[in-house]
């Protein structure tokens, strides 16, 4: 099948999905970015500086839940593939308002689905790629890892609202042959990760020498993958992956949050008096691990970046871009680009 050409990549301002678009625009430069984005608190145009009149990359503010825009995109661009990232993103979030995870997260990636269905009848080449999350699979024990076969079993209104997209992404697939596959990843980190996530709150809140909060015990175990490897995973699944397939992407990094915690505050060189315990995160999941040996076996992708490498360039990136990080909490992040 012919390589895409022109790709709608939603949510591409924010954290993952401006990597993405970063990453596509040096490797392919001869694509054609569509990037659409509401602007949410999460999107963030300062992420895009460096491709700022880059010609492949054309950006749209719009809601991936207004049909009439998406359709309209359809018509004009003509993409041939969509990576959708556009999200809500954040679990504590969810926990207090899940409306609108539902509308982005379900009816949004319905929209998109239906813009696609009608738009490549004679073009069964052209690929719809969800970006999806490990937690839709719920919680681990203490042994054992997520197979793309596991039940979801979704904990979070978060979680819940993600396992519903990929519902809908599978059906799009089995009732009308749409070129899908759907991404399912750990937990990601690395530069331009919004400052309300685990280790960039902890690496901005030490640079203050405030307090870092950590839920419960602090024994909760992510697996974390460096976001540019998420980023070559997508990349190699939309060119390579099969239609109706799922891929759980990770790293074989299982860390708790404390251990993560005393890393960081290791690196920079910070008292652990910072840590301050605090009440647990409701229907907080144990763990998660994934087996990612689908993507090694059959798409021959492995993570290139060891976590500790992968900490401390990232470290090292929130000590570089103190302007980045600045503007995002003061808000001017969002009165335009820097
Ligand atoms: P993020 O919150 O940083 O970015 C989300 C982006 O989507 C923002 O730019 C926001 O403005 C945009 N957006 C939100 N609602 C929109 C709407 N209705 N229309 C158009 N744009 C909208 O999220 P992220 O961490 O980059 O995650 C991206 C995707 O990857 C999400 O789908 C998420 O579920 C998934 N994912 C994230 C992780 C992780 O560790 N961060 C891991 C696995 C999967």
């Amino acid at each position: 099948s012919e390589a895409p050409k022109t790709i709608l990549v939603t949510g591409g301002a924010g954290f993952i999905g401006s990597n993405f678009v970063l990453h596509m625009v040096s490797k392919y430069p001869h694509y054609k970015i569509i990037n659409l984005d509401s602007l949410t608190y999460a999107g963030n145009l300062d992420n895009l500086k460096s491709i700022e009149g880059n010609e492949s990359h054309v950006f749209v503010k719009g809601d991936i839940c207004d049909a009439q825009l998406v359709n309209g995109l359809f018509d004009e661009y003509q993409p041939d593939a969509v990576v959708n990232f556009a999200a809500e993103s954040h679990v504590d979030r969810s926990i207090v308002n899940p409306q609108v995870f539902l509308e982005t997260n379900i009816l949004g990636t319905q929209t998109l689905l239906d813009a696609a269905k009608n738009h490549w009848v004679s073009n069964p080449d052209a690929r719809y790629i969800q970006v999806s999350t490990d937690e839709v699979y719920g919680s681990l024990g203490e042994t054992g890892y997520f197979e793309e076969t596991t039940p979801l079993a979704p904990n979070s209104p978060y979680s819940a609202s993600k396992a519903s997209a990929d519902m809908f992404v599978r059906a799009y697939h089995e009732t009308f042959g749409l070129n899908t596959s759907i991404t399912r990843c750990s937990n990601n980190y690395g530069p331009y990760q919004f400052p309300e996530k685990l280790i960039p709150l902890m690496i901005s809140n030490a640079l203050e020498d405030k307090t870092l909060p950590v839920y419960g015990d602090g024994l909760n175990v992510r697996d974390w993958l460096y976001v540019e490897d998420h980023c070559i995973a997508i990349d190699i699944v939309l060119h390579s992956g099969k239609a109706g397939e799922v891929y759980n992407v990770g790293g074989h990094n299982e860390k708790t949050n404390i251990d993560i915690i005393k890393i960081i505050l290791d690196e920079l060189g910070k008292p652990s008096t910072l840590i301050q315990y605090v009440e647990d995160r409701l229907g907080h999941d144990k763990r998660y691990a994934i087996n990612p040996n689908k993507m090694k076996d059959e798409l021959n992708w492995e993570p290139t970046v060891m976590f500790e490498e992968g900490i401390r360039r990232t470290i090292r990136w929130y000590l570089d871009n103190q302007i980045w990080l600045n503007r995002v909490k003061n808000g001017e992040y969002q009165l335009g680009v820097l």
